[in-house]
């Protein structure tokens, strides 16, 4: 019988370049992004730049975390006590988070089988809810008809913010993914694309709303020492209006960061060549759906999911069990409890209790396995197959109750 025996939360190390310029940050001990010696860039704005350029969008905030850019993205959008947040029912919790730490309230919107927001409930959501804002989550990397969504909101005139934790490196129709909105949001923690422990960007072109999330993340009066951001002058009045709430990234994680970014395309494509790999045993197996993609999404597929959809959903902790003993670490949406990074929006009591029940059957039927880049090809490919084997077995067995139940 086949076995798996690697970590399925076991990251690549950190390249040489950034220990060595860790290394360099402690012994200098500055590492407070605004603690710079005469004449110095800090690393932390040197990687705003590098990123700003990366994405390119004219303007980047180094923060603490993607939960924490959303929040803050969010106020310096104008977000007000009490205003509605359209964002997507299958997220992680950091996204309703953030918009509650903003003061918003989620309205949740469905979610179709190919895991992206559903445009007739969205556009439906919209007419009831007057709500002014989608965070608009790419949940685990799955991209929605972006050309549809854009078009959506300006008809009614909702602004978007993107909460690119999974896109990073990816696009919609040759376009990076995270400059479709006013701003966009990633995440440098570790499970990420690119890994600081912890850590988050904002992007934008809009200077009023980056110059508001500057003083909100706690810039002090140093927001001159920010490069990729306006000018000084600009910030006159916003300096004295917007609160501190402080959140900045230090120049350690920023220095850990800056040389990922020269392998994060690379890394992209090895994701992408692991992820299709297994999503080519799962596509020939009876019993299972792969996602479908868009030919116009580019997408990093250093997760991925696939529906159960003919052993029966009080069969998926069977398949769970079966593949977990066999070293295959499955989680599982369809579980009343949240377990570890797998939540579902009955289970955030701090928003509003609503009714979803297309993405509830969706999410009953919905498997998740992260793809660390210390897999090898070959391990994706034995992974495949172990899932494959287990949901077989399970379908046979099925067949075969069922045969039994027919004859008796
Ligand atoms: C991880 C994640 C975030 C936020 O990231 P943190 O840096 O952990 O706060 C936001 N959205 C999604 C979908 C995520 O998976």
């Amino acid at each position: 019988m086949k076995t798996f025996s690697k970590s399925f939360t076991q990251q690549e190390s950190i390249p040489q370049a950034a220990i060595d310029q860790a290394v360099t940050i402690l012994k200098s001990g500055r590492l407070h992004r605004y603690n710079v010696a005469e004449g110095e860039t800090s690393e932390t704005s040197l990687l705003e730049q590098e990123y700003a350029a990366y994405q390119g969008a004219k303007y980047c905030l180094a923060c603490a975390s993607g939960g924490y850019a959303m929040h803050i993205a969010l106020r310096a959008f104008g977000l007000q006590q009490g205003d509605k947040v359209l964002t997507n029912a299958f997220t992680l919790s950091p996204v309703p988070g953030a918009i509650h730490n903003a003061g918003g309230k989620p309205v949740l919107v469905e979610t179709t089988e190919d895991l992206v927001a559903d445009l007739t409930d969205l556009e439906r959501k919209i007419k009831q809810s007057s709500a002014r804002v989608m965070l608009l989550s790419h949940m685990r990397g799955h991209i929605v008809d972006m050309d549809a969504l854009c078009a959506l909101l300006d008809k009614h005139n909702v602004a978007l913010i993107e909460d690119c934790a999974h896109t990073m490196g990816a696009s919609w129709n040759g376009h990076k993914s995270g400059n479709f909105g006013v701003a966009a949001c990633f995440s440098t923690q570790t499970y990420k694309h690119i890994n600081s422990g912890e850590g988050g960007f904002i992007t934008t072109d809009d200077k009023e709303l980056i110059a508001r999330a500057i003083i909100h993340s706690g810039s002090y009066m140093l927001y001159d020492r920010h490069d990729a951001a306006p000018g000084a002058e600009f910030f006159d009045q916003i300096r004295l209006e917007n609160p501190n709430y402080s959140g900045r990234m230090d120049n350690l994680r920023a220095a850990i960061l800056r040389p990922q970014l020269n392998v994060l395309d690379d890394n992209c494509r090895r994701w992408n060549e692991r992820y299709q790999t297994i999503e080519s045993v799962l596509a020939a197996t009876t019993g299972l759906r792969v996602i479908q993609r868009y030919e116009k999404e580019y997408y990093v597929g250093s997760s991925i999911q696939f529906l159960v959809n003919d052993i029966g959903n009080a069969e998926i902790p069977a398949l769970v069990n079966k593949c977990l003993e066999r070293g295959v670490e499955i989680k599982w949406f369809g579980t009343t409890q949240p377990t570890g990074y797998t939540s579902r929006h009955d289970s955030w009591r701090y928003v509003e209790p609503q009714s979803l029940p297309v993405s509830d059957r969706i999410l009953s039927m919905l498997c998740d396995l992260r793809i660390p880049l210390t897999f090898t090809v070959e391990d994706c490919r034995l992974i495949g197959e172990i899932i494959s084997e287990c949901a077989t077995e399970l379908h046979e067995l099925g067949d075969s109750s069922a045969a039994i139940a027919q004859a008796s």
